[in-house]
């Protein structure tokens, strides 16, 4: 790689209306990336503790990857997100989880307000503050009130979640013009960033583009990127919540007429008109974009480009082990891959592993300081244990219980190596069935004298315990349900420290051969079980024996470390985005 950044196409500017007829006579669409007219990111969530935004999983890790990511490259990137006034926190008492909600003041973490917007809803003009926070060239632009609530506060489809849709399409499109910017691509991290690109659909329609034209150009230059697997789960609104949320924030009679129409039976799902408003579409592993199953008004499969999520490295990989990978020429300028990647990873010997780990067992036992588990208790871990650990959300399909389901077996496993399995995972709010699931499990290890010393569970899953499990335990455990994960980033932390992958053949897992790291399959839930216990103890023996070790994490690193780049995923958006 050069170094050079990344401008693409640098360098015509349209704008947007005027330049717009010549680049129609031209027959072509060109693209500029540039700090007025930047990359823009849109999204509910934002997971970026650092910067006072707690998302709820995995959708907001990754924008705040993106933009880190983007940074590191030079690559002039704004994100755009609600500022949530309250954050949640979840406590264990006694076997049940219970929320707290914490108010957060955007004021200590260094965002300024830059002034108001105004958007309507229900016949009243609402106020909301724009706030930013600039990093070189990139920027967190953030609409926000006092009564935003919290992330996801309201079911889907509720009159508080179009709320905030409508907040950060119609109030963050205003926030741009504000600000000066233009957006020279709108990426919509899932459908509830919709109103960003009608909100621009509705500005050109209404500024003397023919709706046809402006419908063109804001297709051209909006990406949808899909992390749902199955439309039919998605919440609808009805045309009378769009009466009082939407239509008014609209201008152009033409967008209102199209909108309108795109209603059936007064109900409207979002995916619908997103695919409509966006040329360019984006699945998050290649599993996932293969069998994402969406389809336009016409009925016809939408197709999705497979672009798999990435980490930011710089983030999540232990500095010494990421020295090692720079230094040794694993990986070059940006954490991108070299060419020879995989003859350099004869560089890590079982000694540098063990090491690295020994390093990242301090870091492990930090942060467990002020987290104790299950009975109250702090945990502090030798050099010596051994640990599984199992750290996601707290969702059906993940199968958190999974390897609870035999605990004479697990507790024989476990009593091989004195070893310890850490569990951690948020429960989402008014989710029975996972807090009913996470009570059941704890009585089962409470019941058997040796799983209540040797298993853990952590309250309150976030960045700082994703990251001192990655770096400081031995084995990660990933079952979801084959077929149901999109793409997953928590293993890619595990993968890049140097931790045995126990896995399911699924989301960007499967991105590489199902030999690439210890493998779970089974044509029943009985036979996977089984085969989770085998590769369980088949990690426990790779500990004692150097060869085995240093071949498991090599095979691992050698099949995802592109995969995992989060340079690798930014530099496929561009070349997605700006093919000719
Ligand atoms: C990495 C990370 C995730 C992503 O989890 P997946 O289950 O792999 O999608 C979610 N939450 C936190 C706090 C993380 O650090």
């Amino acid at each position: 790689m050069t170094d050079e950044p990344y401008f693409y196409h640098p360098l015509e500017n349209i704008e947007d209306i005027d330049d717009f007829e010549a680049a129609v006579e031209r027959k072509n669409f060109t693209y500029s990336v540039s700090p007025e007219r930047p990359y823009t990111y849109w999204t509910l969530e934002l997971y970026d503790q650092n910067n006072g935004v707690r998302g709820g999983g995995g959708l907001g890790i990754l924008a705040a990857d993106t933009r880190r990511v983007a940074e590191q490259m030079g690559i002039p990137l704004a994100l755009i997100t609600p500022f949530y006034p309250y954050e949640p926190r979840q406590v264990l008492q006694g076997s049940q989880v219970v929320d707290e909600h914490l108010p957060v003041d955007y004021h200590k973490f260094g965002f300024k307000l830059i002034d108001t917007v105004n958007i309507k809803c229900c016949g009243y003009l609402c106020q909301l503050e724009v706030i930013e926070k600039r990093f070189k060239n990139t920027r967190i632009i953030c609409v926000t009130e006092p009564n935003f609530g919290e992330l996801y506060s309201g079911m889907s489809g509720s009159d508080h979640r179009l709320y905030q849709e409508i907040s950060l399409g119609f109030g963050g499109y205003a926030a741009l013009k504000l600000l000066g910017l233009k957006p020279a691509i709108m990426q919509l991290n899932e459908v509830a960033t919709f109103f960003a690109a009608l909100a621009r659909l509705d500005e050109l329609a209404s500024n003397g583009m023919d709706f046809y034209e402006a419908m063109v150009y804001t297709r051209k230059h909006t990406l949808y990127t899909n992390h749902t697997l199955v439309q039919a789960a998605e919440a609808e609104f009805s045309e009378e919540q769009f009466a009082r949320f939407v239509y008014p924030n609209i201008k152009s009679p033409a967008v209102l007429k199209w909108l309108k129409d795109k209603f059936v039976n007064g109900k409207l799902k979002l995916s619908s008109v997103t695919i409509e408003i966006a040329e360019l579409r984006s699945g998050v592993s290649k599993l996932h974009a293969r069998v994402a199953n969406y389809h336009d008004i016409a009925g016809n499969k939408v197709k999705f480009r497979a672009i798999t999520n990435g980490i930011d490295m710089e983030k999540w990989v232990m500095p010494e082990i990421l020295d090692f990978y720079k230094s040794s020429g694993i990986l070059e300028k940006n954490t991108m891959p070299s060419v020879d990647y995989i003859e350099k990873l004869n560089l890590l010997s079982a000694s540098k592993i063990r090491n690295f780990k020994r390093a990242g067992r301090k870091i492990l036992n930090k942060t467990l300081e002020t987290r104790p588990d299950q009975n109250g208790k702090i945990l502090e871990f030798s050099d010596n244990d051994f640990i599984f650990d199992f750290k996601r959300r707290f969702v059906d399909y993940k199968r958190p219980e999974l390897p609870f389901k035999d605990p004479s077996r697990l507790r024989s496993i476990l009593e091989q190596r004195g070893a310890h399995y850490i569990l951690t995972g948020r429960i989402h709010t008014g989710d029975h069935i996972m807090s009913e699931k996470l009570r059941s499990l704890l009585s089962t290890v409470a019941a058997d004298s040796y799983l209540s010393t040797h298993v853990h569970y952590i309250a309150d899953y976030d960045e700082k315990l994703a990251y001192g499990l990655s770096v400081g335990s031995n084995v990660a455990i990933n079952v979801p349900i084959v077929g149901l994960e999109a793409c997953g980033t928590s293993w890619m932390k595990d993968v890049a420290n140097l931790n045995l992958l126990i896995s399911t053949h699924d989301g960007g897992v499967a991105d590489a051969s199902s030999e690439s790291y210890l493998s779970v399959r089974g044509a029943t839930e009985e036979a996977e079980l089984d085969e989770l216990y085998r590769r369980m103890e088949e990690a426990i023996l790779s500990s004692y024996n150097d060869f085995d070790l240093e071949f498991l994490l090599k095979k691992q690193l050698a099949a995802y470390l592109p995969t995992i780049s989060g340079a690798r995923m930014l530099k496929d958006y561009l070349d997605y985005l700006f093919a000719s």
